[in-house]
């Protein structure tokens, strides 16, 4: 074909398909052309060479078919779809089709150990649909709500790779920009008709079987599009993984606890404030020793549970776990024997996996009767744990792996093309092969000696290469001494090459046994891995249990080693906690342990002390213990009793959030909004700092009334950081709320040389020690002077003297905070004056200070505020000239 032809083929295909790339297999080579040949040569730095052709040339750049894998990798994870069109024999030469289509949610190959979720988000008459499978594991899992903001977390939580919104949701601006809110993952526009409910449900029970979706409550016609399209979408793009989606999990939002992305975030779940795992309370509790075992802990943490059975049941295991030391040892040494089941299962089904995956599925199996053995230890026996190794099919299982074993050889080649892959005696077919083909080698390998001995000749060699084949080569000195029969094949510089009639048979032979024996093993193979695939359930199965244990196990041996405890989980009930502590902070520092108590009588905890002095902590560290709880975790504390909750939320203020444009007081605004919609009574809240992204009053007065309503209305469990103490006086008129703060040591009132106890106690503390953080912070000492010298008089009489204010001739103004109207009152002789100080000015400040007052910020562009305050600063600047 010439090169217009195949770049003219190329071209046909690259219409056929919406993926950015196209990779075509032109014989042992996958090639790029044109624009893509450009593109992946810029981001794969591929050598770009010219096709020419009819006059036209054409960029060219390509990857040797066995080195296709690493490149579609890299163009994937940076969010190109690429489509794969593979070539094949036909009766009269050979054609080329798209044989699949890699996007990051269909990216079978990926190296990445974590979860890699395909989700799609559907809604229909107000409900949302979300459906996220994995086919790297084959997990898949369906859930619908009535709420955007939990369709968001839920996306959130599952953090995905690729999302494919439905029809109504891609024409809706508002919900597609949610989405990108909740994850990075590229959104990929798909075939609306595979979102209808009709088609949805048939592709449904296509996969599934028929009473899939009663079996599964799945009635919603949202969750049933959702999960219907990413069938099709996987069955579409190729990866060949339909049959590893086995399971169709429908569940329910309420049977997790509430996180919204927001407090993900805030706690520090998976990665800090910085993106960084290290740090993470993930990365702090994670000792898997495998990376399906850390996938479900990572799902633990980012999933708690609100069912008590559950949480019980686990806690049940890591007790037993964290006690017996010799016997968690022995369970983890097994497990870090084990493979990534469910990974290896979706490449059999796949129909990648090679002879070297499928003895990681052996040795895998075999883990599990050891795993029983282990967790039959006496001091395991009575946990949970025996049920939960015996929920595989241990029979299946332990067949399965007698089949693998007794088929493949114990080191096989890397290519399933070769041979060399199976034990004797596993076909005798292949035996056969194999004997006729150990007899030609070994008359070869034997030839060389055979002929020295007939001929006399000493420098005789017999060998092989690609272009002579097999052959005899002999020493010029001696090539006089060579039989008739020796046919001569080439001349090098110091030796001669033969072959002999005899030698050419065998020689064919051998190719022809290579040949039957490379097609016959490829064909076993594949009979071999469909065999594997076909238990891709069991696989799966198998491997879940493996993971549970080895989160289980993870679990007990932080709580081992960091001294945590097993919580008393109660429903409903109060979180009371003796001497806890920060599950991250703890491993850094010489952690401070602080008791908790929120029960019915108080349920509303005020935290007031100084920036810096461990509110934020204490109050995090209360969400994360009740987390931690209801994941099946023991808990950083002496002791904990906790009440399971139906969802956490948080609010933070530290963080500088610029978040798409808006301002940070509007984010805070926002959150705070959303905990009010959302929290009910059985919720935590947790609120670190309300209003402080606006003016004192403003912020006060919002924070006032969150409380009073979050207290009145809600009447959920929460922890509320103020640097208000205005506020601590609610402690006196809301009954369930409490004053507790944070001690300070050295506090005689100057602000010096005070220490953070990082203790909590009852009561409010008395004021904000922000003098002290500014001198830690390093500002300037006359200015932290001076702040306690005006702090020593605010103290003293409540008034402040604005020096150097004064204009007529005496040194000080005053004016006195007062905290019973929450106003400035001027102190001066005019007491009722509404204008404090108004008298004394000139008029050319009066003139400022008015046009200031009247000047709407909203409404005057930056360029004109800029203006204006540089003529009153020249304005103001010529009063003082006058003086
Ligand atoms: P705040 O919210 O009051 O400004 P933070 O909670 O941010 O204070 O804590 C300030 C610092 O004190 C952090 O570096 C934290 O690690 C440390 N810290 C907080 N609580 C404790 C404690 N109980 N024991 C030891 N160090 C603590």
């Amino acid at each position: 074909m010439t090169a217009d032809g195949i770049v003219g083929e190329f071209l046909a295909l690259k219409g056929e398909t919406d993926a950015d790339l196209l990779a075509m297999q032109c014989g042992d080579f996958y090639e790029f052309f044109a624009e893509d040949a450009e593109f992946v040569g810029d981001e794969l730095d591929l050598k770009v060479s010219e096709k020419s052709s009819h006059g036209s040339t054409y960029p060219m750049a390509g990857v040797p078919v066995d080195d296709l894998t690493p490149y579609l990798k890299a163009l994937v994870e940076r969010g190109y779809r690429v489509a794969v069109a593979d070539q094949y024999e036909t009766a009269d030469g050979h054609a080329r089709e798209i044989t699949r289509v890699v996007t990051p949610g269909t990216l079978l190959e990926t190296t990445d150990p974590t979860a890699q979720f395909l989700a799609t988000v559907v809604s229909v008459d107000g409900r949302y649909g979300l459906a996220l499978a994995d086919v790297t594991t084959g997990e898949f899992l369906v859930t619908t709500t009535d709420s955007a903001t939990e369709m968001g977390s839920e996306l959130h939580r599952f953090d995905p790779v690729e999302v494919l919104p439905g029809p109504t949701v891609r024409d809706d601006d508002d919900l597609l920009a949610r989405i990108r809110e909740r994850t990075d993952a590229p959104v990929t526009g798909y075939d609306d008709a595979a979102f209808a409910p009709g088609r949805a449900k048939r592709r449904l029970q296509d996969q599934f079987g028929d009473g899939v979706l009663d079996s599964v409550g799945l009635d919603d016609r949202a969750g049933v599009a959702a999960a219907g399209a990413v069938v099709a979408y996987v069955a579409e793009t190729g990866v060949g993984v339909l049959d590893a989606l086995t399971r169709l999990g429908a569940y329910d939002t309420g049977d997790h606890l509430d996180l919204d992305a927001t407090t993900q975030r805030n706690l520090e779940l998976t990665e800090t404030m910085h993106g960084e795992r290290e740090g993470s309370l993930l990365a702090t509790v994670d000792h898997t020793v495998t990376s399906a075992g850390r996938r479900r802990l990572r799902e633990w943490l980012i999933r708690p549970r609100r069912d008590r059975d559950v949480i019980d049941r686990r806690l049940d295991s890591v007790a037993a776990l964290t006690d017996a030391a010799l016997a968690r040892d022995r369970v983890r040494e097994v497990l870090g024997d084990a493979y990534d089941l469910e990974r290896l299962a979706a490449r059999a089904t796949g129909g990648s996996a090679d002879a070297s995956d499928l003895l990681a599925v052996r040795d895998t199996l075999d883990t599990l009767p050891a795993l029983a053995e282990a967790v039959a230890d006496s001091r395991l026996a009575d946990s949970p744990l025996p049920d939960i190794v015996d929920r595989p099919d241990r029979e299946a299982a332990a067949s399965l792996r007698a089949e693998l074993d007794a088929a493949l050889a114990e080191d096989p080649p890397g290519t399933v093309t070769e041979g060399g892959l199976f034990r004797r005696g596993y076909d005798d077919e292949l035996d056969d092969l194999i004997d006729r083909y150990e007899e030609v080698t070994e008359w070869l390998e034997g030839l060389a000696d055979r002929e020295k001995a007939r001929t006399g000749i000493t420098h005789l060699q017999v060998d092989r290469n690609k272009t002579d084949g097999y052959y005899v080569q002999v020493g010029n000195s001696e090539t006089d001494a060579v039989p008739d029969e020796y046919r001569e094949i080439k001349t090098l510089k110091n030796s001669r090459r033969y072959t002999t009639d005899e030698l050419e048979e065998r020689e064919r032979e051998v190719l022809r046994l290579e040949e039957s024996r490379g097609d016959l093993e490829y064909d076993l193979f594949c009979d071999l891995r469909d065999r594997v695939a076909v238990h891709a359930e069991l696989l799966q199965d198998v491997g879940r249990t493996l993971a549970t244990v080895d989160a289980l196990a993870s679990l007990a041996t932080h709580a081992a080693s960091e001294d945590w405890t097993r919580p008393a989980v109660v429903e409903p009930g109060p979180l009371v906690v003796e001497a806890g502590r920060h599950p991250v902070v703890e491993r850094t520092t010489d952690f401070v342990p602080n008791d908790l108590e929120l029960d019915d009588d108080r349920g509303f905890l005020l935290v007031t002390g100084p920036n810096m002095s461990g509110k934020s902590t204490y109050m995090r560290q209360a969400a994360l213990i009740v987390l931690l709880a209801q994941a099946g975790s023991f808990v950083p504390a002496r002791s904990a009793t906790v009440g399971v909750v139906d969802g956490i939320y948080t609010r933070v203020g530290a963080l500088d959030e610029l978040a798409g444009g808006r301002s940070t007081f509007m984010v805070e605004m926002q959150e705070l909004s959303n905990i009010l919609h959302s929290a009910t009574e059985e919720s935590l809240v947790v609120l670190d700092e309300v209003g402080r992204g606006t003016a004192t009053y403003d912020g006060i007065s919002i924070a006032w009334a969150a409380t009073e309503y979050i207290h009145n209305e809600v009447g959920c469990k929460c922890l509320f950081a103020t640097h208000y103490h205005e506020l601590t006086t609610l402690a006196d008129h809301l009954p369930r709320v409490e004053n507790v703060h944070v001690a300070v040591a050295g506090d005689d009132g100057t602000d010096e040389d005070i220490t953070f106890l990082r203790t909590v106690e009852d009561g409010p503390t008395d004021r904000s020690y922000g003098v002290h953080v500014a001198d830690l912070a390093g500002v300037p000492e006359p200015v932290v002077d001076r702040s306690r010298d005006v702090l020593n008089r605010l103290r003293e009489d409540r008034a402040i003297e604005a020096r150097g204010a004064a204009t007529d001739g005496s040194e000080t103004t005053q004016a006195v905070f007062d905290l019973g109207s929450g106003g400035f009152r001027d102190d001066g002789d005019d007491a009722n004056g509404d204008d404090a100080n108004g008298d004394d000015r000139d008029p050319a400040t009066e003139s400022v200070l008015a046009e200031l007052r009247e000047t709407n910020v909203a409404e005057t562009s930056p360029v004109d505020l800029l203006t204006r305050v540089r003529e009153w600063q020249e304005r103001l600047d010529g009063t003082e000239a006058e003086e």
